[in-house]
């Protein structure tokens, strides 16, 4: 059972710029909060935050109520989905999978299963002896979901994931992630600037602003409210 929770989070660069202010907010198991705001509202930060890549500048930030503020990302059991798909690309697909389970010692029969399952899953068996610049950019960003759910974290975190592929087939992934999310039901943090998007994927919708929650809704109470 897998919570998130954020306490007073607060945000300075070290240029002084103040990107989180005090934000409270609280994520249940296998909830997907979505990030929405404009453009510098700080949804990135507060996602790098979560998955460890930023430090945190005051308050906490509690996974299954243990404070992780200082926790190294590899500790956090987190696993991020990024724009840009982030796969190796000297690697083959088995391989882009199975490099964090043979960071984590896991014993290879084990790892053959774990992405053997994950990649039945996602319907890229076919894929696993080609290396990325072999793949379409929607089978790309399949690799990339195959590599974080292998892994069976207990928070997913997506960060614009489907902002480089093309207008069909974001939606049809956009249809598999939340089925995908559903099944797994793992705790998932997700970013992104389309309306329609947040509003299909969304359990719990936060809208940003300047570093602070603006709003905290269903997505019928918030674009729907009268
Ligand atoms: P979003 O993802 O909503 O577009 P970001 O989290 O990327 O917003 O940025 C939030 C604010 O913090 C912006 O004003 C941005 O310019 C600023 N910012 C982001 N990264 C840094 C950094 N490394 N140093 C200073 N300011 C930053
Ligand atoms: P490389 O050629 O870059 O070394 P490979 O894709 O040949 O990488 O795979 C390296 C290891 O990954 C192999 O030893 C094998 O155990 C495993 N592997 C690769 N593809 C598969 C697959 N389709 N099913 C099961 N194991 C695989």
């Amino acid at each position: 059972m897998t919570t998130v929770t954020l306490t007073d989070l607060e945000k300075r660069y070290p240029n002084g710029h103040q990107a989180i202010s005090k934000l409270n907010l609280s994520i249940e198991q296998g909830e997907m909060v979505v990030l929405v705001g404009p453009s510098g509202c700080g949804k990135s930060t507060l996602l790098r935050m979560i998955a460890g890549l930023e430090t945190i500048t005051q308050g906490d930030l509690l996974i299954d109520n243990l404070r992780v503020n200082e926790h190294e990302p590899s500790e956090r059991d987190i696993a991020m989905v990024f724009q840009n798909y982030a796969l190796y690309p000297h690697m083959s697909v088995y391989n882009n999978m199975a490099y964090g389970l043979r960071n984590r010692k896991t014993p290879k029969t084990q790892i053959e299963e774990l992405v053997t399952n994950a990649a039945n899953m996602l319907e890229i068996s076919h894929l696993l002896d080609r290396k990325p610049k072999e793949l379409s950019g929607g089978q790309r960003q399949r690799v990339a979901m195959g590599r974080a759910i292998v892994r069976k974290p207990k928070v997913f975190l997506f960060d614009e994931p489907l902002s480089n592929l093309d207008a069909k087939l974001r939606v049809q992934m956009r249809l598999e992630i939340k089925k995908l999310q559903r099944k797994l039901s793992t705790t998932s943090i997700y970013v992104t600037h389309d309306q329609v998007e947040a509003m299909t994927l969304a359990d719990k919708l936060v809208v940003l602003n300047q570093g602070n929650i603006e709003q905290v809704g269903t997505p019928l109470e918030i674009y729907e409210s009268p």
